[in-house]
Order: structure tokens, then C-alpha cells, then sequence
């Protein structure tokens, strides 16, 4: 085991106690003992084959747009892919690797006249992220699309999973909570539009979310949206708009948004997130549940 360990240590490109919060948009979170950011594919899968080995745990992060690292970091190895290959065919699919960033894919598809995933203009972060945890707006999500994704499994080896796999449903597939498998790759399969129609969709994606905070340290929605109704609008309900605890503060322009003030630590926006629960619960009978993934937490924060 301690063999895999230094062995882990001296693959090329691997850093070691990489602090997280410079990699993530709410901006906290402490170290991960390994790190790796690359694009070769063979160097992370014997990263992640080593990792196993020594027994530790695996968690890919893309442009960490959409989780929570705790203050005492990850205790495992970290995997951010960086190729950005991005290919549209003229059947309509569309090929990407998962380090590729979402709106580049987006991007690519409406400029070939493909429609489907318009509603996906303007969410941050890497076509992995977006695939595992099926990014999207409305009733609308990226891995809804998907015909197959390659990934390497939690011993490092490669494999394809094909769309009956994926387990898609609202922000989530097999992928979301399945830290140690690693999204290498996917393919979308997509529709021929025209330009007047997709423009359309574009305008209306691109209106959807003019409400949003700009330029704000955060990781967009924090809760997902309880069935037949929405968690903003819930919290705002619940007069918890502009609630602060240390630097973390529940945004004014939108509820479902916690943001980093700039001096928060991952705690404070934990508590904060748990407070809002708590509050919301015991004031309207709904239960919230985390959009945002965490990592390096030991168990999930309070329910
Ligand atoms: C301002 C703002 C607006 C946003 N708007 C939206 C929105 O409209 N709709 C929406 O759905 N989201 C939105 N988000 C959240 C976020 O952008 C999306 O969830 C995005 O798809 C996350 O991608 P990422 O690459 O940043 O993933 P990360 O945050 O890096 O990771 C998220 C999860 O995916 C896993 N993951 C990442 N890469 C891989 C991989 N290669 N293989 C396996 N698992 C992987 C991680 O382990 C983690 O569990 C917003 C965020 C911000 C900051």
C-alpha cells in the first residue's frame, strides 16, 4: 500500500496538498493530498489504478462550479481533466472530452445548426461536470442527450457506459455521487434545427438566467427544485433572503444562491445551507435537498 503511495507521489504532474479553493467558484476548501489536472489519459489512469491501491479515495472535479469543499480538504486524489476536444459529425452527434468546457460544446453544436441543449448557454463549468450531474435549466438536463460516456471505473479501468446506464433523472445520473468513476468522454446526439429557432432558444437561455448574480463567488443553485415547485421562491418565502452567517450570505438577488462574501470558510456556508433547511421545514413542512456535491466532508451535513 505504502508502495502505491510513492509511487502516486512521484507520477508525472501529480501535486501534492493542492489547496481546492483556488479550483472551485465559491472559492474555499482546503487541500487535496493528490492532485492531478492532465490530459493524458493513460497518466490518470494509473493514477486513479494507484490510488485504489493505496486505498484512497477518488473524486474528478471539473471547473468545481457546483461543489462544496470542506475547510480540511480532500483526503484523496483529486483528477481535473484538461483536453478540450470537441467534435460535431454530420449525423448530429456530437463527441467531447470531459475536461472540454460545457459552453464550448454548446457553442459547437449551434453552430452546426444542432439543436437540443440551447437551454445549456451560460452554465459554467467542464461537459464532465455537466454530464455527472446532468447541468441543465427548466425540465431540460445535458445528459438527457447523452447516447454513451467512456469512464474509468474505481480500479482505473477503461469502460463505456451507453445511455440505458446513465440512470438520467433531474440533475442527476449514476455519475453525480459516484466519486471514484471518471468521466473521460461522451456523446451527444442532437437534432438538425434552423438558425431562426435555435437564435430563439438562445435568447430565451440567455433571459432565463439575466437574474443571476454576476461575477459572484458561488455554485449557482444550491438546492434543486422540489417537485411542483421552486427552492428560491421557497426561501424567499421563508424570509431568508440576505441571511448571513460568518461570510457566507443567502444572495438578495436570488434565494436559491449562497454566496461567498469573500471571507467565508466552507463551514460557514454548510451551516448556512443547514440552517436554510431547518428553517424551511419547520416553517412551510418542504424538504430541501443539495444540488451542490460535497467534497472531503466525512457525511453529508445535516439533514
Ligand atoms: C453562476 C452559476 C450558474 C450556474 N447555473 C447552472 C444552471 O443553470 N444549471 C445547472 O445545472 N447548473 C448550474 N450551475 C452549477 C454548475 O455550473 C453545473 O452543475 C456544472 O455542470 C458543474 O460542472 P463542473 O465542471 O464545474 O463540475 P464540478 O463542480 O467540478 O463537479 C460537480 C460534480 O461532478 C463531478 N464531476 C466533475 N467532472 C467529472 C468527471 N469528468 N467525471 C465524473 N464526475 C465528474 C464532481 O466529482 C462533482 O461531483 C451554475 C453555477 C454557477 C457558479
Amino acid at each position: 500500500m505504502n508502495d502505491a503511495r510513492t509511487q502516486l507521489e512521484h507520477l508525472p504532474g501529480i501535486k501534492l496538498d493542492e489547496p481546492l479553493a483556488a479550483h472551485t467558484t465559491f472559492q474555499v476548501g482546503g487541500p487535496a493530498s493528490y492532485f492531478i489536472s492532465s490530459n493524458d489519459v493513460p497518466v490518470i489512469q494509473k493514477a486513479v489504478q494507484l490510488a485504489a491501491k493505496a486505498g484512497l479515495p477518488v473524486a474528478a472535479l471539473g471547473g468545481g462550479s457546483n461543489v462544496l469543499v470542506a475547510d480540511a480538504g480532500f483526503a484523496g486524489l483529486i483528477v481535473q481533466l484538461t483536453s478540450t476536444y470537441c467534435a460535431v459529425h454530420p449525423d448530429g452527434t456530437v463527441v467531447a472530452d470531459a475536461g472540454t468546457v460545457l459552453s464550448r460544446v454548446v457553442r459547437s453544436a449551434i453552430s452546426a445548426n444542432l439543436t437540443g441543449i440551447e437551454f445549456a448557454v451560460g452554465i459554467p463549468g467542464s461537459f464532465g461536470g455537466g454530464l455527472a450531474g446532468n447541468a441543465g435549466t427548466g425540465g431540460h438536463g445535458i445528459a438527457e442527450y447523452a447516447t454513451q460516456v467512456t469512464y474509468l471505473n474505481a480500479k482505473g479501468e477503461l469502460r463505456t457506459c451507453p445511455r440505458a446506464e446513465l440512470d438520467v433523472s433531474y440533475r442527476y445520473t449514476r455519475f453525480k455521487y459516484a466519486n471514484a468513476e471518471i468521466i473521460l468522454s461522451g456523446t451527444l446526439q442532437l437534432a438538425t434545427g434552423t438558425p431562426t429557432a435555435i437564435q430563439a432558444l438562445v435568447r430565451e437561455a440567455v433571459e432565463r438566467r439575466s437574474w443571476q448574480p454576476k461575477g459572484a463567488w458561488c455554485a449557482g443553485c444550491v438546492f434543486k427544485n422540489p417537485s411542483g415547485g421552486h427552492a428560491g421562491k421557497i426561501i424567499e418565502q421563508a424570509g431568508l433572503k440576505g441571511k448571513k452567517i460568518g461570510g457566507a450570505m443567502v444572495s438578495t438577488d436570488h434565494a436559491n444562491f449562497v454566496m461567498n462574501t469573500g471571507t467565508a470558510t466552507a463551514e460557514d456556508i454548510v451551516i448556512l445551507i443547514s440552517y436554510v433547511k431547518q428553517q424551511v421545514r419547520d416553517q412551510l413542512g418542504v424538504q430541501l435537498e443539495e444540488e451542490v456535491r460535497y467534497l472531503g466532508f466525512d457525511s453529508k451535513p445535516s439533514p
